[in-house]
């Protein structure tokens, strides 16, 4: 099994080790309940740097309500398992007060990358992200941290952020992981019934046809209305954006990716992909 590490003094004398002894360090921050998704970006870690770090943290600050955040599964021996034969060499788990100790007083906001769709919908969401991120690129000082594209919008918040406050840590972006039916890995599934289940991927399948139409207004509303057709209660965007800055895109003439969040059962799923 992995070592657990819980502070950030530990974190930090471990890493100083490894590039004392002149390895590279990668870095995975999860909020843990891991998948394969997770997994894709813990293996692409290991196979870009010499020792990997994935961070399990529930971090409360990019949580709107208590209810959501008391709801969020901890399943931290189950990722320890799953981590074990990936090879990685340490879990940062610290406890919240860890992170944010008493007195703690700084916010990181990304304007502009965090004001639409998820920032919309999930105020004060990117924030939250953007300040743990920072803190962790910190703590850790690793050479590389990996993130999923899974969270389109999140990476591009993070990359702005790295940039504008030149922080030395690379950020690299992963593929989205899927199910056999296009459905992404997300641990938000688990809450999905067996019927939603298999509307699920109606999602997906919907955002491919605005893909294969090139992104056409006509095809998004289509596409709007075949999403409530197969059972979604509501779709809070689907929006065609330029694909780094997120500006809204009317005609295709710089890489495009189109985003979306529609609720399923009470289950909110996001998902994007390039257009
Ligand atoms: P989370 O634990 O949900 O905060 O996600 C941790 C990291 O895993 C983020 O960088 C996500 O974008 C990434 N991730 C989540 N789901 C997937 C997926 N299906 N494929 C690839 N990466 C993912």
């Amino acid at each position: 099994m992995p070592a657990i590490l819980r502070s950030v003094s530990d974190l930090s004398c471990a890493v100083a080790a490894w590039k004392a002894a002149g390895d590279s360090v990668g870095l995975v921050p999860t909020m843990g309940a891991l998948h394969d998704g997770h997994l894709s970006l813990a293996r692409a870690a290991k196979a870009g740097c010499d020792r990997v770090v994935v961070m399990i943290f529930v971090n409360p600050a990019q949580f709107g309500d208590g209810a959501d955040l008391a709801l969020y599964p901890r399943t931290e021996a189950a990722d320890a398992a799953l981590l074990a034969p990936l090879g990685i060499d340490a879990i940062f788990a610290p406890g919240v007060e860890a992170v944010y100790p008493p007195g703690f007083a700084t916010r990181v906001s990304v304007t502009g990358l965090s004001d639409a769709m998820e920032g919309a919908f999930r105020p004060g969401h990117f924030e939250g992200v953007a300040t743990v991120v920072a803190k962790l690129f910190g703590m850790a000082q690793a050479d590389q941290a990996y993130f999923g594209e899974k969270d389109w919008q999140q990476l591009q918040v993070i990359r702005r952020m790295a940039l504008d406050l030149n922080l030395a840590t690379a950020v690299v972006g992963c593929p989205t992981m899927r199910e056999a039916d296009g459905l992404a890995l997300s641990s938000r599934n688990a809450r999905l019934g067996p019927k939603d289940r298999t509307i699920a991927p109606a999602l997906h399948r919907a955002m491919q046809a605005v893909a294969t139409a090139r992104g056409a207004p006509e095809a998004i509303a289509q596409a709007r209305s075949d999403i409530l057709l197969a059972g979604f209660a509501s779709v809070d965007y689907l929006d065609l954006r330029d694909a780094s800055t997120l500006e809204p895109v009317h005609t295709l003439e710089r890489p495009a990716r189109l985003l979306a969040a529609a609720t399923l059962g009470g289950v909110r799923l996001i998902d994007n992909i390039p257009v």
